[in-house]
């Protein structure tokens, strides 16, 4: 059996107090969120919008739900309501769609544009250009609903650490590039959402300021 509350007990420990922990819950039942909320976590991460709304009617209305996985357009208003953060914003009509139902509900919702930095094909993201072009537009600019708070990424699934190394060192870089440019008098753009359970370490080592943990602390996922 896996003692959620000792695994969170032993992962706080190594993570620095500037790093924040988004416990993924994805998979796991409203009980097992349950043990993870009842040592203090209060920010979770999910990655389907059904599941998502279904668990969050069971548990405390004080947590604070992150959504990190694809979001596809239609089901925005689905999450707009209550969503804490969108961490994986990987288009501009996205963005659009957020903005517009946020402003159904009068909020301001807090997003982070997501990177492709892995290998792998199949992963979701911008580049550099194209968060720039966003940013740029006059388009952009009138969206009230959104706030812009960083970026996030996912490292190659890889054993290869010097691999995954560079990928944070670059998604970093682009940070870094964008508060210089466009955010550096906002200082709510400050998140560099990178780390997972298998290569949290190096994420922290590398600057991430956000990490998302979910077999570390649930098990595995079956
Ligand atoms: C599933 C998932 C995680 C957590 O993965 P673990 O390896 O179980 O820690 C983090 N980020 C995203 C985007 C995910 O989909």
């Amino acid at each position: 059996m896996t003692d959620i509350a000792l695994n969170i007990i032993k992962l706080k420990k190594e993570i620095p107090a500037n790093v924040k922990l988004v416990a993924v819950s994805k998979t796991k039942t409203a009980d097992d969120i349950l043990k993870a909320y009842n040592t203090g976590l209060r920010i979770f991460g999910e990655n389907r919008v059904n599941e998502l709304t279904e668990k969050r009617e069971l548990l405390p209305t004080d947590i604070k739900w992150h959504f990190i996985g694809h979001l596809q357009s239609n089901k925005v208003k689905y999450i707009v309501p209550f969503i804490t953060m969108i961490q994986s914003v990987d288009t501009f009509k996205l963005l659009r769609v957020i903005n517009n139902e946020a402003s159904k509900y009068g909020r301001v919702i807090d997003c982070l544009m997501q990177f492709h930095i892995a290998m792998e094909e199949t992963k979701f993201g911008f580049n550099l250009q194209e968060v720039m072009e966003v940013i740029e537009s006059e388009e952009f600019r009138q969206m009230k609903h959104i706030r812009l708070c960083g970026v996030m990424g996912m490292g190659t699934f890889t054993y290869d650490s010097d691999q995954v190394r560079q990928e944070f060192r670059n998604l970093y870089s682009y940070f870094n590039e964008l508060k210089n440019k466009y955010f550096h008098e906002h200082s709510s753009f400050s998140e560099i959402s990178m780390g997972m359970s298998g290569d949290y370490r190096i994420a922290i080592e590398e600057g991430s300021t956000v990490i998302r943990i979910g077999s570390i602390i649930f098990g595995d996922r079956l």
